[in-house]
This record gives structure tokens, C-alpha cells and sequence, in this order.
């Protein structure tokens, strides 16, 4: 069973979040969901798992619409598209419904003249690399190596480079691609979409909203913040609009 973001898991997923990594407020948020199932740890998910949890969250509290603004690579035209969170969700993962929990895939690939087992990369190995040092993206492919043969301290940057497009392969909801056109001059391009950052946004502006609310009616009628959370949104907002000058 999904557990859905309440307006009290909320500010604590915010207040949590505020000061940690990317990486770190995504498999906080992911973790909300799985909070029921207990034993299985977020942080040992495949990535593409972790995308599907803060879809199916963020569907919940905030709606399937994902509005995104960026602009034309070609031309400079900004765009205002709006995602539907179905659209992103990869297809293939187990979920949080009740399905068998997904483990990373594994998959070999022979190059190079070596023969490579991989698995496919979960939020720990984001955690473990960081991401603005020099050896980032080979520290990253490196971690996703479960046995070289014959074996190998250092495998060649050729091999990694052919174990990338693989990988990606191996777990096609880790990175969330949209298609995009360009109405002004028509150009097509691929734009990675960072679910995680955009879960985070609406985090942060939910929580936000909820203590400005808590403010104002904490002033207007000397209530604590346990008592203005205590009233339900739709009577909050009848009392704010009353109070307001
Ligand atoms: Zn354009």
C-alpha cells in the first residue's frame, strides 16, 4: 500500500530535506512511501524504482500534471510544457501496490576482452559518488561492476564507456527523458527531466504555504502552531481570508 504525503509528513519530509543532497532528499521523499513496508531499504532500489515511487507520490498530493519550463536549445524560445506523471512513470518496475519489490537487474557484457556482470545502479551508489569530482561518472560505472573476467583492478575507460549505453539500458526509468518541439523553429530535442528536484519544488512550496499560513493565523488569533495545524485547510483558508485586512 502506498503511503500517501500528508500535510504533516510534508513539513517533516521539507524540514529533513532542507539541508541534504539531491540524491538524499530523493530517497528521503521515495522513503515516505515505502515507509510501510518496513524492512526494504530505498537507498537499495534501482533508481528507475525510486523515479516511480516520487511519481506516485507527487500524482497523489499534487496531481498528475507536471508543469516544466525550459527553453529552445536552437532558437532561445521559452516553452511552458506541461507532463503528464503517467507519461514519466516507468512501465516495467514493480510498484508499490503490492508487487514483488524490484531488485536491480543484472545483465554481462562481453568488450574490450573482458566479460563484465553489471547490475543496474540504485540511490546508495549516487549517495557513495560525489557527483563534482573529476573521476565521478567512472566511479559511478565502476560501482554498478559486480565481477570482471579475467579480473582486473582498474577496467579501461574504453570498457566503462561501453558499459554506460548498457546500463542505461538495463534500467530505462532511471533517467526520465522527454521529447520536445520547438513551435517557434520546429527543432526536436531530448531534455533530461530531474523528477526528483521537481518532487522536491513542490515539497518545499507545499511546506512553505502551510507556515505562512500558520504565521498569519498565529497572529491573528494567538493560536500555536499545533492549534492552526489542527484546523483543516478548507476552514484555515475561511479564516485567513476573514482576518486579512
Ligand atoms: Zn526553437
Amino acid at each position: 500500500m502506498l503511503r500517501r504525503l500528508t500535510e504533516a509528513n510534508v513539513l517533516e519530509v521539507w524540514e529533513c530535506g532542507l539541508g541534504g543532497t539531491p540524491v538524499a532528499r530523493a530517497l528521503l521523499i521515495a522513503s515516505t512511501a515505502m515507509a510501510s513496508r518496513g524492512e526494504q531499504d530505498v537507498a537499495d532500489l534501482p533508481l528507475s524504482a525510486v523515479n516511480k515511487l516520487l511519481l506516485d507520490l507527487r500524482c497523489g498530493a499534487f496531481g498528475d500534471a507536471l508543469p516544466c519550463t525550459t527553453d529552445c536549445p536552437a532558437c532561445g524560445e521559452s516553452l511552458d510544457v506541461t507532463v503528464s506523471s503517467e507519461e514519466l512513470r516507468p512501465a516495467a518496475v514493480g510498484g508499490p501496490t503490492g508487487e514483488a519489490v524490484p531488485v536491480p537487474a543484472t545483465a554481462t557484457l562481453t568488450t574490450g576482452g573482458f566479460t563484465i556482470t553489471y547490475r543496474a545502479l540504485t540511490g546508495r551508489d549516487v549517495e557513495a559518488v560525489d557527483p563534482s569530482s573529476p573521476g565521478a561518472r567512472r566511479a559511478l560505472l565502476r560501482r554498478s561492476v559486480l565481477s570482471v573476467s579475467p579480473p582486473v583492478d582498474d577496467l579501461p575507460d574504453a570498457v566503462l564507456d561501453a558499459l554506460a549505453p548498457r546500463l542505461a539500458e538495463l534500467d530505462p526509468g532511471a533517467d526520465t527523458v522527454l521529447t520536445l518541439d520547438c513551435p517557434q523553429c520546429e527543432h526536436r530535442w531530448e531534455a533530461a527531466l530531474d523528477v526528483a528536484e521537481h518532487v522536491w519544488t513542490d515539497v518545499s512550496g507545499y511546506a512553505l504555504r502551510v507556515l505562512h499560513d500558520v504565521h498569519a493565523l498565529a497572529q491573528a488569533y494567538g493560536w500555536s502552531e499545533a492549534e492552526v495545524l489542527s484546523v483543516s485547510p478548507a476552514r484555515r483558508r475561511f479564516y485567513l481570508e476573514v482576518s486579512s485586512p
